[in-house]
């Protein structure tokens, strides 16, 4: 799943395109059919969070994969991997001896914005976990500000901070020893930070995503992925649940996707037991 290393690797990858220009222009999304980059140069590329920039000079295409985005960079000519429907961006850069072709397949955002509004639309987004310069004290006091909200719901809100998915936020949570319905008021802001910033900085460059220290297919993870089979601490069977009924902001299709914990590693707050089973009526009656 992407999450904020991906597109960091993803802009390492694309940044060879900085400094060249655009001889042919297909974005396949309806309020940009019509526009043309043909003739701009790509000036930067940069990731934010999830979300990867490309300025052409005056203008910014700002694009996400979401779930089942990927881009594809090949000489032109090049037979695509995934099926010419899934295209959404298409572009052509005057690269020498041979012109490259670069394909976004499946991006769940893609649209266009003027440079000058970028300060403005970032302004959206928590601090960036894979910045250089990470900014840990805006990042708590953002975090902070919600002390109702569960932890677990709190990492995935890129308002808050940027770049967390789901599998790091709940494998945040295990190496933090917190179960991810606790509210945020009540767990140590700054241990759950440092604990972000290590995994995904030491993560940043690495082709497998590994939380563990150990790179062996099936034990990257602690938790994640992993409902049903025992701890690598504890042997406590993992549970596989949503957060639902606990937190009642921010985003309902992002609270309702699946998160792993050890009951034992991470004891479930009293709270939370009876918001389930609130939820849990409520979803029957
Ligand atoms: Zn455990």
């Amino acid at each position: 799943m992407p999450e904020g290393d991906s597109v960091y690797q993803l802009a390492r990858r694309l940044h060879p395109l900085v400094g060249l220009s655009v001889s042919h222009t297909s974005l396949r999304v309806p309020q940009l059919a019509t526009v043309s980059l043909n003739g701009r140069v790509l000036r930067a590329l940069w990731p934010y969070g999830k979300n990867l920039y490309m300025q052409f000079d005056e203008q910014i295409l700002h694009t996400h994969l979401k779930m089942e985005g990927t881009w594809a960079l090949h000489p032109v000519g090049t037979r695509w991997r995934a099926p010419g429907f899934s295209a959404r961006v298409v572009l052509h850069f005057d690269a020498h001896p041979t012109p490259l072709e670069l394909v976004g397949h499946d991006l769940g955002l893609v649209r266009l914005m003027s440079a000058t509004d970028y300060p403005a639309h970032i302004s959206q987004f928590g601090p960036d976990v894979l910045s250089p310069t990470f900014d840990h004290e805006a990042a708590a006091r953002r975090l902070r500000r919600r002390p109702e909200r569960a932890i677990g719901a709190a990492l995935l809100d890129q308002s808050m901070l940027a770049g967390v998915g789901n599998e790091y936020r709940a494998e945040i949570c295990f190496l933090a020893g917190v179960h991810p319905g606790v509210p945020t008021g009540e767990v140590d802001v700054d241990t759950i930070l440092d604990i972000t910033r290590r995994v995904m900085w030491a993560n940043r460059l690495s082709p497998v995503r590994v939380t563990t220290g150990v790179r062996r297919a099936g034990e990257t993870t602690y938790v994640f992925g992993r409902g049903g089979k025992p701890c690598r601490r504890c042997r406590t069977p993992i549970v596989k649940d949503t957060l639902g009924g606990v937190d009642r902001g921010g985003e309902v299709g992002e609270l309702e996707r699946f998160i792993w914990w050890c009951p034992t590693c991470q004891p479930t707050p009293p709270q939370w037991r009876w918001d389930s089973r609130l939820s849990e009526a409520s979803r029957w009656n």
